[in-house]
């Protein structure tokens, strides 16, 4: 059972510019109340936090898994597939998180081979692939995940005038062969909604509100910014964001949009970083109109002498696991040593400061103060994170998810 219901505001829909909206989200007896986030794993993790962390230290309630993170050479030989039980057993989630399953990771490494009409190429832990359409929808009644994005026909780089109704049409095929095939399970399915013009897409998504939006349980946006382009008849379905907002300032103005569920890799990014974040939401302004902008995240490793002997909690008056144990100094010292518990506490610690935005967040949108509230972020936090000074434990670099200029090769790095 997957249901989602838009909840009521103080605010009257006449009286906001503004589309943020509250939803609720149920599906096995799991809650999402959203706005919310998902969090994304790498192989089913939740990057630097142990499944005992997950559980005792975080509030996460859905999870982003790629399926090509589980395949190996072929698919029937790769281990996710012998494991007796769901995906969600296999990776050892927490019930009380939910698994959204999408083919390709968010945002995804470019691939260099072309989709073609049955197949999207990809990127599994044993190099590039390709996948069929029949094997995605075959792997789903095996992984029963809780719920599932249709696949979509995205190329590498930006698409030409002439790609675009191709892309149209075979993710149209595809997301109607997904529903007729697994009609009879009622698998939750979100429909993909392509990073092109509305315009472009008009018919595809004319298709999605007349035949088949009884039957999904959501959309998912490759682009945020086409979310009022949606028909009306579309309205009662929950919107997830996939092209990955890069800052809680571009965070806002897709909620102002009306996305109700984002795959959000910034605080990820900020741990790898060696970063805490610090912004609340709406923050404060210190100073009066004219106050110098907070950072939003603080460098650990650009420590300044007194940090390393600094005793306060990352965040003062944070009651996240991290700062109720420890301290700047010891992160400052764990981070120096290379020792991977700094990740595991700045990412239990950037978690729990994403939790209480969202929660803020939702709270504003109920008491109809969400416009005012996003001007005050606005004026009381720069508009981008730190640059990043330290290693971290992975090398990490940020790429908008589709159309951009430069193209990550095999190894992550930007040709
Ligand atoms: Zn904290």
């Amino acid at each position: 059972m997957f249901s989602f219901r838009l909840l009521p505001s103080t605010a009257t829909a006449t009286a906001t510019a503004h589309g943020a909206r509250l939803g609720r989200l149920v599906a096995r007896n799991v809650q999402i109340d959203t706005p919310a986030f998902l969090a994304p794993t790498s192989r089913g993790v939740v990057p630097h936090l142990s499944h005992d962390n997950l559980r005792d230290h975080t509030d996460i309630r859905g999870v982003y898994a790629a399926l090509e993170d589980f395949i190996e050479k072929g698919i029937p030989g790769s281990p996710a597939f012998q494991f007796p039980g769901p995906l969600r057993a296999f990776t050892g989630q927490p019930s009380s998180s939910l698994l959204f399953l999408a083919a390709r990771r968010c945002p995804p490494v470019p691939a260099p081979a072309t989709n073609t009409d049955h197949s999207i190429s990809m990127l599994t832990s044993v190099g590039f692939r390709e996948l069929e359409v029949n094997d995605y929808i075959s792997c789903l009644s095996h992984l029963q995940p809780d719920a599932v994005i249709g696949l979509a026909d995205i190329p590498a780089k930006k698409a030409g005038k002439n790609r675009m109704p191709k892309m149209v049409d075979r993710t149209e095929l595809w997301l109607e062969t997904l529903l007729r095939i697994t009609e009879g399970s009622r698998t939750p399915i979100f429909a993909p909604i392509l990073p092109i013009e509305i315009e472009q897409q008009r018919l595809y998504i004319q298709s999605i509100a007349e035949e088949m939006s009884t039957r999904l349980a959501g959309l998912a946006f490759y682009n945020s910014t086409l979310v009022p382009d949606m028909p009306s008849e579309l309205e009662g379905l929950p919107r997830f964001a996939m092209d990955d907002p890069a800052t809680p300032h571009i965070l806002l103005q897709a909620i102002a949009r009306g996305v109700d569920l984002f795959s959000l890799v910034f605080p990820t990014e900020a741990t790898d970083a060696g970063f805490s974040l610090e912004f609340e939401f709406p923050g404060k302004v210190e100073g009066g109109e004219e106050g110098k902008r907070k950072p939003l995240a603080r460098d650990m490793w650009a420590g300044s002498e007194e940090m390393k002997t600094d005793t306060k909690p990352l965040v003062e008056g944070c009651n996240c696991y991290a700062c109720r144990r420890h301290h700047r100094a010891y992160v400052c010292h764990l981070l120096a040593a290379k020792e991977m518990t700094a990740w595991v506490l700045l990412q239990l610690h950037n978690i729990h400061v994403t939790e209480l935005f969202f929660d803020a967040v939702r709270k504003s949108i109920a008491d109809g103060t969400f416009e005012e509230d996003c001007r005050m972020f606005a004026m009381a936090y720069e508009n981008e994170m730190p640059k990043q000074t330290g290693g971290g434990p992975r090398h990490v670099l940020h790429v908008p998810m589709h159309g951009c200029d430069d193209q990550r090769n095999a190894n992550g790095k930007i040709d």
